[in-house]
């Protein structure tokens, strides 16, 4: 097969970075994690911190089993898969040899592609510059919206109500305008309880 073929049935994947770390967001904020994030994102938003993830050609393509060696070398045994968008790709092969490690799975999605993977718990961020798949919406465990503009509190509602009844719902400051959003997203959630916040805490431990 050619190595497009591979990427194609989830083989092999471009891999950006892969680490180990500390999760600083979400519902496993303060967990050790090793995460892959993968290269390639058409979403385009304009806040993005990780633009250099955009164009999948410019990382190396590894097999997923040389992926799984290195999350093996570490002794927490989650995982996060990020990216870039990690659902451009076909996730089924990697996350099934992941669980035969003993991995639990996570991943962060925008959902803008169709849904693959066998995840534990799928962390659903999505974004106005690319509409989700509708495939997203059943997976999602927790939808958590990044606040970058007032108009993202409505934004939120709108798809808090495509999601599952016991998604677990979060606001999170985008970090160049939390100092602006924070006292907001406070008091949104104590006016609107189903509602938490997340924060970047890696931003503050200043780690990855
Ligand atoms: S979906 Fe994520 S990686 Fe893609 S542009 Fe948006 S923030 Fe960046």
């Amino acid at each position: 097969m050619t190595t497009q073929e591979l990427i194609a049935e989830g083989l092999q994947l471009p891999v950006m970075e892969a680490f180990y770390t500390i999760q600083g967001e979400g519902k496993f904020t303060g967990h050790p994690a090793y995460f892959i994030r993968l290269g390639g994102c058409d979403v385009g938003c304009v806040w993005c911190d990780v633009k250099e993830s955009w164009e999948a050609g410019k990382w190396p393509v590894l097999s997923i089993e040389k992926i799984v060696d290195g999350a093996c070398a570490f002794p927490g045994r989650l995982v996060v898969i990020t990216g870039g968008e990690p659902l451009m790709y076909n996730l089924n092969p990697l996350t099934k040899l992941l669980k035969e490690k003993g991995f639990t799975t996570n991943i962060e999605t925008s959902g803008a592609h169709p849904y693959s993977g066998d995840f534990d718990w799928v962390c659903f961020s999505p974004k106005k510059f690319k509409k989700p798949h509708p495939s997203i919406y059943i997976e999602a465990d927790e939808l958590k919206v990044v606040v970058f503009h007032p108009s993202d509190f409505a934004f939120a509602e709108k798809h808090a109500e495509l999601v599952r009844k016991d998604c677990e719902l979060r606001l999170q400051p985008e970090w160049s305008k939390a100092e602006k959003f924070t006292p907001e997203i406070i008091n949104y959630v104590k006016n609107h309880p189903t509602w938490n916040i997340s924060l970047q805490t890696h931003k503050f431990m200043d780690i990855p």
